[in-house]
């Protein structure tokens, strides 16, 4: 199982980055991205912090834990040039915080994210049939998440998905111990969204390939 999408205590997460990265191991994760919120004022602050976090506890062989970021409630017109900076400070898995029903987020934010070329665009919401069609051509993937609130629109962008020939990432947007749910109840949470049994297994796939190319 893996998540590439996790909070620590450089944005709202509970936990500090070794303990993310325990807590995900000991739940049978084999892999995570720590991917905290980021805008302007600390953005240079964290990305070096969680890099070094990252090398160490991957050094020791348990679990790989990917240096990311999650661009959230920026200025749409911000998030290419943050991506980029992001990119450049070491960022290996760059999300936005998509236009999630639960939060007054920039209208706008999904169309910036894709088009900046990101590698997921996080809980969408009611994303467009356009904006879908864009994130299959970028290569954008769009996330399917078992985290409440953000998942009441995972039938959408599932239907969305389906219909645009988008790819789809599943994941938990943990911010403590007890969001890390599993594989049987990510795929469960899939299945809720009408997912069929092919298609999760390929959603899953789809989190392997990235963190390959993150590793790489
Ligand atoms: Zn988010
Ligand atoms: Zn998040």
């Amino acid at each position: 199982m893996i998540d590439l999408h996790t909070h620590s205590i450089f944005s709202d997460g509970e936990l500090v980055p070794a303990e993310t990265a325990q807590r995900a191991f000991a739940a049978g994760y084999k892999a995570i991205a720590l991917t905290d919120h980021a805008d302007y004022s600390n953005i240079d602050f964290i990305i070096p912090r969680i890099i070094k976090a990252c090398a160490r506890i991957s050094e020791k062989g348990n679990i790989t834990v990917i240096p990311g970021v999650e661009l959230t409630h920026v200025d749409p017109s911000d998030i290419a040039s943050l991506a980029a900076e992001a990119e450049k400070l070491g960022a290996k898995i760059i999300i936005v915080h998509g236009e999630t029903l639960t939060e007054p987020v920039p209208p706008g934010t999904n169309r910036a994210a894709i088009s900046a070329g990101v590698d997921i665009l996080a809980h969408p919401g009611l994303i467009t049939a356009e904006d879908a069609r864009l994130a299959a051509e970028k290569g954008v993937f769009l996330e399917i998440t078992t985290r409440r609130g953000h998942s009441y629109s995972n039938g959408h962008v599932v239907q969305m998905a389906r219909q645009c020939k988008a790819q789809l990432v599943l994941n938990n947007d943990a911010h403590a111990p007890g969001d890390f749910v599993g594989r049987q109840m990510a795929a469960t949470i899939a299945r809720g969204a009408g997912l069929s049994e092919e298609e999760i297994v390929t959603m899953f796939k789809n989190s392997q390939k990235i963190v390959e190319r993150a590793c790489a």
